[in-house]
């Protein structure tokens, strides 16, 4: 939007004023041109004695005369003396004379001036001052409740479940909300109810929003969407104002699905009595329950709301006849993420030859909008590079930039430093192929990035685990401090470049230990629970001091014992290490089955057998 500059208030008021000084001053005398003189009334007297007047108008308070000259454009004012000679006088001299007779105003007229006239210029004033302050704050201050400014209504989505890949258990749920807005008296005549709403709870970005609007384009109704914090406003009180009139304008256009998205910016827990607790939310919160338990479902509006805090969300909102439906939206999986990948290269040109098992095993955690993230980054890079269609490198090469930023060319790194690194993710990776369980590498680089990586492993998992085994996880920690052991070993010196590794390989170890009872001294006691799964996990203990003492020791002495592990690994393959780690440098990005090849001592290049994947139905 274009910002006009605006000038104040103030400066309207100066040249309104302005005007009327000038219209007083200079057009109004020369218009009538009369000028007007005052005279003591001792003066008054003696013209009128000696015949000086020619008319003479006198009311209450004053007398106002003009000469017997001709010249009417002069005018004498003196003041009323009670005076009972004056009308003798008068007569005497001969002037005509004649007393203004006060006008008696008409009813009609005094109710204008003292009640209509005072009132409309309070109200104009009053008009420009909210007109002005309106436009100040950004928006229309004084359009209390109306909602239709932040409710997106679109008749049509064009989006159906086609659009969303994976997520089929969802996908399978929503249908019958579907099946239900498409024939209503089906359900009806058995009497069933239809639930009135539906809570898409998951991590952000795996497509919640993206399925409520394919329920809306499959049902082919209209679709409301919201956000839960723009329910909350800046006047107290317009929040509940938005909820009703969301849900009038719903009602009017039934069949419908109303979608609020961040739902627990209204819908958290109310106080608990705490300090400092939010009106306004509550307010809001308490409009929406009452609505919801107020309007006829089998009219057919269905609302559906999503958000990555289940737990915090009021429980009132979760009982039945409200949001009694939770829909599971997690992390897409292998599958999930091949079939994402796929639908969003229909997008774009794209090489026919893809290997998408490979980038979606490349892509472990990603999200249905990290995905499609990479899709995009993909075709930017391939514009970039000058090609005509998205091909295999653009995709793996965007899937590290959305992992972990872009190449730093401009990098100044010495060559000392190079090879420390280049030995440091050597490291990791020949600890992660000496160990059966670890999974294979894919690629090793040591091309900098802007995330601050200075090179990294990329591991690719076989198969994905549904359950990690105390093995699996021990494991991973050896491969974590492979890099941090090939720096000792090689160099006999540590570096700060492995501060991610420790953090990672904590967590792990931690895990371990609290979460999934893995040490028998700790047996099945759970130490820690985890808030807001679906941002993170932050866990928190549970537990008493003494026992906390006790895990940090535990943790402690796992990483220690993998670290050993990780050491003696790479003692023991020194010279693998070195042939490696010369070859990385001078290639700067290898990939997984020149790694294995360098490893056998085979030429860099010749062509392995791909990995057999176990197949899952
Ligand atoms: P959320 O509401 O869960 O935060 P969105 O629905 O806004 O996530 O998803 C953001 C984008 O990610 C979508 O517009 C879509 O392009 C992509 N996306 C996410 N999940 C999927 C999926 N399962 N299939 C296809 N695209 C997806
Ligand atoms: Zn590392």
């Amino acid at each position: 939007m274009k910002e006009e500059p605006r000038k104040s208030l103030y400066y309207y008021w100066f040249l309104a004023i302005g005007i009327i000084l000038i219209l007083n001053m200079v057009v109004i005398p020369t218009y009538f041109n009369t000028k007007i003189k005052q005279i003591p009334y001792g003066t008054f007297l003696e013209m009128v004695d000696d015949g000086k007047l020619g008319k003479v108008e006198i009311t209450d308070t004053k007398i106002a005369a003009t000469a017997n000259d001709g010249n009417d454009k002069e005018v004498y004012v003196t003041g009323r003396v009670e005076d009972p000679e004056l009308v003798k006088r008068l007569v005497k001299s001969k002037v005509t004379f004649s007393q203004v007779i006060p006008r008696e105003a008409s009813p009609l007229e005094n109710f204008f001036t003292n009640w209509i006239l005072p009132i409309g210029i309070f109200f104009l004033i009053g008009q420009l001052i909210m007109k002005y302050m309106g436009n100040r704050m950004g928006g229309n201050a004084m359009s209390f409740g109306k909602s239709n400014a932040k409710v997106y209504v679109e008749a049509q989505t064009g989006v159906d479940f086609t659009h969303v890949a994976g997520q089929d258990e969802a996908k399978e749920a929503l249908m019958e909300l579907v099946e239900f807005l498409h024939h209503p008296e089906k359900y009806t005549s058995i009497g069933a109810k239809l639930p009135k709403g539906a809570l898409l709870v998951g991590p952000p970005g795996t497509g919640k929003t993206l399925l409520a609007k394919a329920v809306a384009g499959e049902a082919k109704v209209p679709f409301f969407s919201i956000s839960g914090s723009e329910f909350i406003e800046m006047f107290v009180g317009m929040g509940a104002a938005r909820v009703r009139d969301l849900f009038k304008q719903a009602q009017e256009k039934a069949p419908c699905i109303v979608f609020i998205d961040e739902i627990d910016a209204i819908g958290k827990k109310r106080s608990s009595g705490q300090f400092g607790s939010n009106d306004e939310r509550e307010q809001t919160l308490n409009q929406l329950l009452s609505e919801m338990d107020g309007f006829d479902s089998s009219k057919g509006v269905i609302i559906l709301a999503a958000t990555n805090r289940p737990d915090e969300l009021d429980k009132a909102l979760l009982r039945p006849g409200r949001f009694d439906r939770r829909v599971p939206v997690e992390l897409p999986d292998l599958h999930g993420r091949e079939a994402i990948l796929k639908v969003h290269a229909k997008d774009v040109h794209i090489d026919t030859d893809i290997d998408f098992n490979t980038l979606a095993r490349a892509t472990a955690g990603a999200s249905g909008a990290d995905l499609a993230n990479i899709v995009n980054e993909a075709a930017l890079r391939a514009v970039r590079e000058g090609h005509s269609s998205v091909n295999q490198s653009d995709l793996e090469e965007s899937i590290e930039v959305v992992i972990a930023g872009y190449q730093r060319k401009g990098a100044c790194i010495s060559s000392e430093e190079k090879k420390v690194i280049a030995y440091h993710e050597i490291g990791h990776a020949l600890v992660a192929a000496m160990q059966k369980h670890s999974a294979p590498v894919h690629k090793i680089t040591i091309v900098p990035r802007t995330s601050g990586a200075l090179g990294y492993t990329m591991q690719v998992d076989e198969q994905e685990k549904v359950l990690m085994s105390k093995e699996d996880l021990f494991n991973k920690i050896v491969t974590i401090t492979g890099g941090r052991s090939a720096e000792e070993v090689i160099f006999n010196t540590i570096t700060s470049g492995a501060s991610n590794d420790i953090e990672q390989a904590t967590k792990i170890a931690r895990a371990m230990v609290a979460r999934f009872g893995m040490v028998e001294e700790l047996d099945m006691m759970a130490c820690e629970s985890v808030q807001n799964v679906y941002l993170g996990g932050d866990a928190s203990l549970t537990c008493s001091a003494e026992t906390s003492a006790r895990i940090d020791a535990i943790v402690l002495s796992i990483i220690k014992e993998a670290h050993g592990k990780a050491k003696e690994i790479i003692s023991n393959h020194r010279t693998d290490m070195d042939r490696l780690a010369a070859y990385l440098l001078e290639k700067e990005t290898i990939t997984g089955d020149e790694f294995m090849n360098i490893l056998q001592n085979l030429p860099p290049d010749t062509p392995r057998e791909p990995a057999a994947l176990p197949e899952c139905h």
